[in-house]
């Protein structure tokens, strides 16, 4: 193709993806998810600019034949901790052999973490960030909460804004150990000096609403103080057992609300009738040896459900969107077509965004080319690396 020198700048090229046995576009209308048969796309600036039959493509600049392999939307994993360092390889062995999970396991990596350096830190991430895309995750969400001090949580927070728009004050993760005798002291600095200093480099605050670690008033205060900072509140709630964490996301409008493990009946209603996303973290479950959310129960219900991996050192250490999806199917009773909806468009209800998670006109052409002819093939062969090619 040629153009007018005159008329400015070349048109970027267009970009053909073809050969596609199974594309999944996560839009209703074509099944449940959106599966098209012998399909191709088209790419222009990054964004989906046609989609439809193979036979009926247009011509582009330039073309991608994937053989026959099957092509669905990058994962969207909207629940991560990958600002730490230190190893707890040495904690989940015990735990493997009969220890229980306590929430205070995570005062370990916090020791570990303040005392690593910002080169060290930023190195970590990194490499957990390119393990993911890896994987076939183009966007994803990262936390603070290792760090527990104003300084420390700062800069957190804009190590992890070096990789994802998606950031998230989690400052009350865990009451650390120098206010164990004065958690309402440590409440006032999340809510005062730590957020001051947080905001500026996050998205979104967090809390972990949990016995052991932070109640509802203290949830509440520290999240309409993030919504004074402009942050939108995202919580870790029911994880260990029932509490008042979901009905109080529910109840505030948040977006998401994450492990949902143990719910009330009113819970799930509240989760239907507020559009709080509940988003599922089976890996969790997976490498504490807990039982797993009633997934099936939630999707019966009309409740939204998203899978993200909670990527972090303690609880589940895997990054592996994959796993979550096959855990999903095999544990949680999910069909494979759901399973992978919440691992993409449902991770993005969860943060808010109608850019990703989806392959259709306009979305972000952020895509995995699977080494399988099939979606299914995500859960029916688990543990398999399939992701042959990412794009984002
Ligand atoms: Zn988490």
């Amino acid at each position: 193709m040629t153009y007018d020198a005159g008329a400015g700048a070349p048109p970027p090229p267009s970009l053909l993806v073809t050969g596609i046995a199974e594309l999944v576009t996560t839009e209703p209308g074509a099944g449940s998810i959106g599966v098209l048969a012998d399909a191709a796309f088209v790419v222009e600036r990054g964004r989906v600019a046609w989609v439809g039959p193979a036979a009926d493509a247009p011509v582009a600049d330039q073309v991608q034949d994937v053989g026959g392999r099957a092509v669905v939307p990058g994962f969207v994993d909207s629940h991560s901790h990958l600002v730490f360092a230190g190893d707890r390889s040495a904690e989940f062995a015990a735990r493997m052999a009969g220890e229980p999970y306590a929430a205070g396991g995570i005062r370990t990596t916090v020791a570990a973490t303040r005392a690593a350096t910002d080169e060290q830190l930023t190195v970590n991430v990194a490499r957990h960030v390119s393990e993911m895309r890896r994987q076939g995750t183009t966007t994803l969400e990262v936390k603070s909460g290792y760090g527990l001090t104003v300084l420390d949580e700062a800069r957190a927070l804009a190590i992890a804004r070096q990789f994802t728009a998606e950031t998230t004050f989690l400052g009350a993760h865990v009451v650390p150990p120098e206010y164990a005798d004065d958690p309402g002291g440590y409440v006032d600095l999340v809510t005062g000096p730590m957020l001051e200093a947080a905001a500026p480099h996050a998205s979104w605050i967090d809390v972990f609403c949990e016995t052991g670690a932070f109640d509802a008033d203290q949830a509440r205060e520290i999240l309409f103080a993030g919504k004074g900072k402009g942050l939108r509140g995202r919580l870790h709630a029911n994880q260990l057992g029932e509490g008042p964490g979901v009905q109080l996301a529910c109840d505030l409008g948040l977006l998401a609300v994450d492990h949902c493990t143990y719910l009330s009946g009113s819970d799930v209603s509240a989760l239907r009738d507020s559009g709080t996303v509940a988003t599922l973290l089976p890996g969790v479950e997976f490498s504490t040896r807990q039982p797993y959310p009633d997934a099936r129960g939630l999707l019966d219900a009309g409740v939204t459900v998203a899978l993200a991996s909670d990527c972090n050192p303690g609880s589940c250490y895997t990054s592996s969107m994959s796993l979550c999806i096959a855990l999903a199917v095999r544990e949680m009773r999910m069909t494979p077509a759901e399973a992978l909806w919440s691992a993409t468009a449902g991770g993005a209800a969860a943060l808010g965004r109608d850019d990703v998670g989806r392959l259709a006109v306009g979305k972000r052409a952020d895509y995995v080319v699977l080494d399988a002819p099939s979606f299914v093939h995500l859960a029916y062969r688990p543990g398999v690396p399939l992701v042959a090619d990412v794009t984002y």
